[in-house]
């Protein structure tokens, strides 16, 4: 008899899983509470404007992507950024200044001071903190760059990424690799230069090099087509209310239909937000539900926007830009999504992708929606020297948009690491796990997925 396997969630985490755990010959049911696959991956088409509500590309850190891609026959779908994108700007004293890429930029830029480009000579020179884990990425940059580097480079770039605050932060958790740069070669600048050298060595793509890319019809088109290749194997509009252990292996339980209905199983894989995984295992560890709930998920509002071309005097030559906290302004910076993936606008059109809130600025729902928008809005245009107003526009509210990897991360890590081991057939993943980014989840999922095909596998 095949294995059965019950994943809940069919965003990507539990999709990549249950991907590759079928192409193992393990039976896979997925269960998702709303009527579509994706998660926090969206694509919204309208009036032939396309606005990705959730992540707009995927970096191909992994090599599963491009599997993925060839065995759901995604190959004439995909996409890749423009080499434009591979300019950053930040925001500073209202002008955008290009993020230098190579020594001699950096001299250059205006972006930082000349006191803060010389405090990085010191960076070499700078040992171990002794608060190890329990460390803030503000706390672990500030020592190691200065504060003018965290308050320009970093904080924008976290903006950018977890939508969070470097003072809040875990910079082990949220930041592994960064933090393991100082632990294993004692510096950020020499652990730079030898992890590239080792990285080559072993083939791996980083962060910074990796291809950017999404899908002709918007990033939804990965989870769609795996959503195409399991038919109805994908319970959707099905949310799972309960898992019990059984005498031999687990049932699931879910509501589908005003009906409840139940299916067993050999493993349990949840992929659910830690806020919804809360209620589902707190009966087999009663502190389950209390490191799962405080997880926290700040709010996010994305904004689309599009203009007619001629009337931006801004040059469009970039990725887009992030905005420092210190800079006061009510978003967090602007993606130039026709220039990242042009062709999704006509020629004479230029879209842009709007963040606004995160931990930083988590109190603007209880503003004024429309204002706060228009309020947004005029400050866009006046930084984009716009003259004209939008001819589309569009927005979505996520009410718990990401998973905040905060200080004191590691407890949580460890509680779900021990979790697992204590209920043999539970698996736990998801972005609150490993990484939030699309390419990190892919990644996870496979380690989960070979995790689970070991252990149900084995007599
Ligand atoms: C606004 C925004 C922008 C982002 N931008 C980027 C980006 O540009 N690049 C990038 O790499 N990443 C980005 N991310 C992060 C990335 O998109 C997510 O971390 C990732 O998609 C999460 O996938 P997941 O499968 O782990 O979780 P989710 O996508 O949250 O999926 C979990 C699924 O579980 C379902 N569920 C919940 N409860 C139940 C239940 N009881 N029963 C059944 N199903 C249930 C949910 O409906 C959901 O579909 C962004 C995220 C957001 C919100």
């Amino acid at each position: 008899m095949p294995k059965t396997v019950v994943v809940i969630g069919a965003g990507i985490s539990g999709l990549t899983s249950a991907f590759l755990l079928s192409k193992n010959e393990i039976d896979v049911i997925t269960i998702e509470r709303k009527n579509s696959v994706g998660g926090s991956i969206e694509t919204h088409i309208e009036n032939g404007f396309l606005f990705d509500r959730g992540p707009n590309s995927a970096l191909e850190t992994t090599p599963v992507i491009a599997e993925l891609i060839k065995d759901l026959k995604l190959e004439d779908e995909l996409l890749y950024a423009s080499k434009q994108a591979n300019k950053r700007y930040i925001l500073r004293n209202d002008q955008l200044h290009a993020l230098p890429t190579s020594p001699p930029a950096f001299i250059k830029t205006k972006l930082f001071s000349g006191k803060a480009k010389f405090r990085l000579l010191a960076e070499p020179f700078i040992g171990r903190s002794k608060d190890g884990y329990y460390q803030s990425l503000a706390d672990f940059v500030t020592r190691r760059l200065g504060k003018e580097f965290l308050d320009y480079a970093i904080n924008p770039f976290v903006a950018g990424v977890y939508a969070g605050r470097p003072e809040e932060l875990s910079v082990k958790s949220a930041f592994p690799k960064l933090y393991a740069l100082e632990e294993k070669y004692g510096g950020l600048i020499v652990g730079t230069i030898r992890s590239i050298r080792e990285r080559k060595k072993r083939a791996e793509v980083s962060k910074q090099s990796a291809k950017m890319l999404s899908f002709k019809s918007g990033m939804i088109a990965l989870p769609e087509a795996i959503e195409k290749y399991f038919g109805n194997k994908i319970f959707l509009s099905s949310e799972v209310i309960s898992v019990d252990r059984q005498s031999e292996g687990y049932s699931v339980s879910f509501n589908k239909d005003g009906l409840t209905k139940k299916v067993s199983c050999d493993a349990v894989l949840s992929t659910v937000p830690a806020f919804a995984a809360g209620d589902l295992f707190i009966k087999f560890d009663p502190d389950f539900k209390n490191h799962a709930d405080s997880i926290y998920y700040p709010p996010v509002l994305v904004y689309y926007l599009v203009y007619n071309k001629k009337d931006i005097d801004q040059e469009l030559d970039g990725f887009g830009f992030l905005i420092p906290e210190k800079e006061n302004k009510n978003f967090l910076g602007a993606l130039w999504s026709s220039v990242i993936f042009p062709g999704r606008t006509s020629e004479d059109k230029a879209a842009f992708t709007l963040f606004i809130g995160g931990s930083r600025f988590p109190g603007f729902v209880n503003e004024d929606r429309a204002e706060l928008l228009k309020k947004v809005r005029t400050e866009f245009e006046a930084l984009m020297k716009i003259k004209s107003n939008p001819v589309y526009s569009s927005d979505r509210f996520w009410e718990k948009a990401i998973p905040q990897y905060n200080l004191g991360y590691i407890e949580h890590e460890r509680f779900f690491d021990e979790f697992e081991k204590k209920n043999p057939g539970i698996f736990i993943s998801g972005n609150f796990r490993g990484g939030i980014s699309v390419g990190d989840c892919i990644k996870n999922a496979e380690l989960v997925a070979n995790k689970i095909k070991s252990i149900i596998n084995s007599p």
